[in-house]
């Protein structure tokens, strides 16, 4: 590999590219957690986060990945033997189901072609057949970001409401939150799990649960065991500006400059700006040649773009021309997708100039991999950034 020389392009679907604003506010020094000072830091972000998930209800921050985040949902609010319904919409969604069946529950998923979001319609059949109620949670995973394909939360909130299924709705938003809309109180959604190193710009560290007033009163009788992650004690020192055990201090700094970056773009600019690259990127895909792996029009994430490769393709080898030549890193396929698609990460801090430049780097990556694209994709996406209009 040649030194690598300029910035590196970071366009995984996170983590993202950490602003220097971010780095910046880190690299203050740690303070005393059970201080008076962090108590402030605390009670600020605490309020601080609420609008980013869209509700006035807590928001309990742990020092995690988002997997940790995953385990607290389910344990709080579950009891083993417990109903899931889980939808197969990719890799994290099975992994998901993986942890959730470990902790003895009995997940039924509904099977999917990983080309697609959760099906409201197949959540209606299921939810038709158990008028006992023994369904007890819903899992599913907003921005499948093995995929790139976003489910539609609202259209399975109606599914519910109209089954008058009292079922907990347990949301992961991991690659979706700070970069696509989301409204966890409008949308009845029960537990939002959500971590830092995607949308939130930050480094990986934290992870997020916002529950409902339902998902506390499940807490409460629920029987999974439960102790790091246990809400309750979160709960009651986070009222007095404090957590319970040691904070991820220096990553509450980079939160609580994250929130202010989001606040000064504003969140609907935030959501405009991720939508419009992923339409970008997705006319790039196509002046390519190429399929973008998301079949339905209503799904395309915001956030990263997978790409399908014609059969006898190695999307690894595209990934590591592009690594070599052009110091740029794009995602891998995950699970069965392995070898199969790339991910073109365009979320967090990124903007028309940097999409414009991760384009143009896959572009000669497909051309030095054998794999001359059809069509200049770049002029495809530069169109669409300048006219909001794709060919
Ligand atoms: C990244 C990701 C996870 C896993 O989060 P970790 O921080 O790696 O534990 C889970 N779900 C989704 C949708 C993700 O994008």
């Amino acid at each position: 590999m040649a030194q690598p020389i300029g910035r590196h392009f970071l366009q995984i679907p996170g983590p993202s590219n950490v602003p220097d604003r971010i780095l910046r506010a880190m690299s203050a020094p740690t303070i005393d957690h059970r201080g008076p000072e962090f108590a402030r830091l605390t009670l600020d972000i605490l309020d601080a986060v609420k609008p980013v998930f869209g509700t006035t209800g807590p928001v309990i921050v742990y020092p995690s990945s988002g997997t940790g985040a995953w385990e607290a949902a389910l344990v709080n609010t579950l009891s083993a033997g417990d109903r899931v319904v889980a939808f197969e919409t990719g890799h994290f969604a099975t992994l998901w189901s993986q942890m959730a069946r470990r902790f003895g529950l009995q997940v039924d998923v509904v099977p999917g072609d990983w080309r697609h979001g959760a099906d409201p319609d197949a959540l209606a059949e299921r939810l038709e057949a158990d008028s006992g109620h023994a369904i007890k949670a819903v899992c599913v995973v907003h921005n499948e970001t093995s995929t790139g394909a976003l489910s539609r939360i609202p259209e399975i909130r109606r599914v519910l409401d109209e089954a008058g299924h009292p079922a907990l709705l347990l949301v992961d938003t991991i690659s979706s939150l700070g970069s696509v809309d989301y409204r966890h109180d409008e949308w009845g959604v029960d537990v939002t799990v959500s971590c830092s190193q995607k949308g939130l710009m930050l480094p990986p560290g934290l992870g997020f649960n916002a529950v409902s007033e339902k998902a506390l009163r499940a807490h409460a009788a629920a029987t999974l065991p439960r102790s790091y992650w246990d809400w309750a004690p979160i709960l009651e020192a986070n009222r007095t500006g404090f957590f319970h055990s040691t904070p991820a201090t220096n990553l509450l700094y980079g939160l609580r400059e994250a929130l202010r970056m989001l606040d000064e773009e504003g969140l609907p600019a935030v959501f405009e700006r991720h939508a419009r690259h992923g339409e970008a990127t997705r006319a790039a895909v196509r002046a390519w040649g190429l399929d973008v792996l998301c079949l339905d029009e209503r799904e395309h994430s915001p956030v990263l773009t997978a790409v399908l490769l014609p059969e006898g393709h190695d999307a690894d080898k595209v990934r590591e021309v592009i690594l070599e030549r052009f110091n740029m890193s794009l995602g891998a396929g995950l699970g069965k997708l392995r070898g199969r698609v790339f991910r073109i990460g365009h979320l967090g801090h990124f903007n028309d100039v940097a999409l414009a430049g991760t384009l143009a780097g896959v572009q000669m990556g497909l051309e030095l991999a054998g794999l001359p694209p059809e069509g200049d994709g770049v002029t495809a996406a530069l169109r669409v950034l300048t006219t909001g209009a794709a060919a």
